[in-house]
């Protein structure tokens, strides 16, 4: 069976995988999901991590996304060279440790698997390692050209970066607010020395930055013109990479005797995740644009058992308010220590109120365009209720974050980085019920983020050999005021 995609608002045409991986946002504004939930075959449901490898696993669970698109081989081809192993360097492509997402217990009912071993040391690799090759492949394929836009609060860009440069027929466009990303992560994006790499600072914040993207991909005939594709995290793929760390880690869980029920009945209700009264998995993420997490809500579509979804968010707690009391209001963007997480519109929040609105396009166009008017969307109190079965949204302060790193440090010597503490501190605070196996997500390397990590623990933490590399080699980035047609100029121009 090969699935189509549709998009969230209804009025988009329907598409296949490859139109999809290039096109990103869909022309009515939507986002593409599939147009049915394919289920985890009985391989992937039955993967050991002990015998099986990332790539096994991989190639299973993504495969019904992409049937049609390329050969069976072919695409197992490609999933293997992107989760390949490469011993400690992380500038040559590749992950540093062999299951590409390894699992640390840490008592108390808690886990944290590990995303940061590829590339760039962010979760995001996992997902663009793939989706770079897969952009290449269809490129090729079809002769295209595409200049991928793309904003980024950090980790992003460096990944999407790193998953392209160099490649044919493809050149790529990194917006980041200036001076709002650390000197660590612009550094691993503006060090990158390739004719098809350009990165813009810009004067504003990340959600200017991602209010130009979508504004440039709104605009159809400059998007027809540039080619336009996006990386972000609404492209399908991204989510669909992601998905396969959530089964990995139930699949591990189950293995080592923790979490037995992996498989549920497919296509479950929002509520149905509750049932299983034994070795029940929970996994906790520390939210920005909600991409990580609705892969894992994928995973349970596709007859994952996941008990809930814990949704961390720092400050900015937008998330927060919506699992909570079911309305949010957009405010301010307020800068924290765990930048990649200072969003405000969590883009792929779309694609759960599909589901919410049972999938009705006109619908989630009515919700959405409300919103984007008003700054203020409601969920009725019935939803509300289903949601809150297997959902919770919770808010870490700053101080709280920092502390989480300092006592975690203090009981058990590992170091983590501020995303990672904020899901963490938020899943400590969850209530664990017994036999619950809370897996967090640790989506980023704590040498990244080194003054956080030396507030915490009063000594900075240790830096992988790749990454003190970038602190010596020079930058080359352009300075851009928020402004659409001079941006949309500048892209002109590296085309031309
Ligand atoms: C991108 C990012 C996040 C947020 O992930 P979303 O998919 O946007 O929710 C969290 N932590 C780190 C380190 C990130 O890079």
């Amino acid at each position: 069976m090969t699935v189509t995609y549709i998009s969230t608002r209804g009025r988009a045409p329907e598409l296949a995988f490859g139109d999809v991986l290039l096109t990103g946002l869909a022309t009515d504004g939507g986002l593409y999901v599939p147009k049915t939930w394919p289920a985890l075959s009985p391989a992937a449901l039955s993967w050991n991590p002990a015998t099986d490898s990332y790539a096994d696993l991989a190639g299973e669970v993504m495969w019904p996304f992409v049937d049609g698109t390329y050969s069976r081989n072919r695409f197992e081809e490609l999933v293997r060279d992107a989760y390949s192993h490469t011993e400690g360097a992380h500038t040559e492509g590749g992950f540093s440790r062999s299951e590409v997402a390894p699992m640390v217990e840490l008592g108390g009912g808690i886990w944290l698997m590990e995303l940061f071993h590829g590339p760039t040391l962010a979760f995001k690799d996992i997902a663009l390692q793939l989706v770079g090759r897969l952009f290449a492949e269809e490129l090729e394929k079809t002769g295209q050209r595409v200049t991928i836009v793309g904003a980024t609060s950090g980790d992003t860009g460096s990944a999407a970066i790193e998953a392209v440069r160099d490649r044919p027929n493809i050149q790529i466009v990194i917006l980041h607010p200036k001076g709002r990303v650390s000197e660590i992560q612009r550094r691993q994006m503006t060090t990158v020395d390739s004719a098809n790499v350009h990165n813009v600072a810009i004067e504003g914040t990340f959600d200017d930055c991602q209010d130009l993207v979508k504004a440039m991909f709104a605009d159809a005939d400059f998007r027809r013109e540039q080619q336009l594709s996006a990386v972000n995290s609404i492209n399908w793929a991204r989510v669909m990479a992601q998905i396969v760390y959530y089964v990995a880690a139930a699949r591990w869980l189950a293995v080592n005797g923790i979490g037995r029920e992996v498989a549920q009945p497919h296509k479950q209700k929002l509520n149905e995740g509750l049932q299983n009264s034994d070795g029940r998995v929970s996994f906790c993420v520390p939210t920005g644009n909600f991409g990580n997490v609705l892969a894992g809500y994928v995973a349970r579509q596709m007859g994952l058992a996941v008990e809930r979804f814990v949704v961390a968010s720092n400050r900015n707690d937008i998330l927060t308010q919506f699992f909570t009391t079911g309305s949010m209001a957009i405010g301010e963007v307020r800068p924290t220590i765990s930048p990649s997480m200072d969003i405000q519109v969590s883009s792929n929040l779309e694609r759960l109120l599909f589901e919410l609105q049972d999938r009705s396009g006109v619908r989630t166009a009515t919700v959405m365009e409300d919103f984007r008017a008003t700054g203020k969307m409601k969920i009725d109190a019935r939803t509300l209720d289903e949601l809150k079965q297997s959902w919770e949204g919770i808010r870490v302060s700053e101080e709280e974050t920092t502390k989480t790193i300092a006592n975690l440090y203090q009981r058990t010597g590992i170091v983590v980085d501020p995303h990672t503490a904020v899901g963490l501190a938020a899943a400590e605070r969850s209530n664990i019920g017994s036999g619950e196996a809370m897996v967090v997500l640790a989506t980023a390397h704590p040498a990244k983020f080194p003054e956080a990590v030396t507030t915490a623990i009063g000594q900075p933490p240790s830096v992988p050999p790749a990454l003190a590399a970038v602190a010596n080699l020079p930058e080359h980035y352009t300075t851009l005021p928020n402004n659409l047609p001079t941006i949309q100029n500048f892209i002109a121009n590296c085309n031309a």
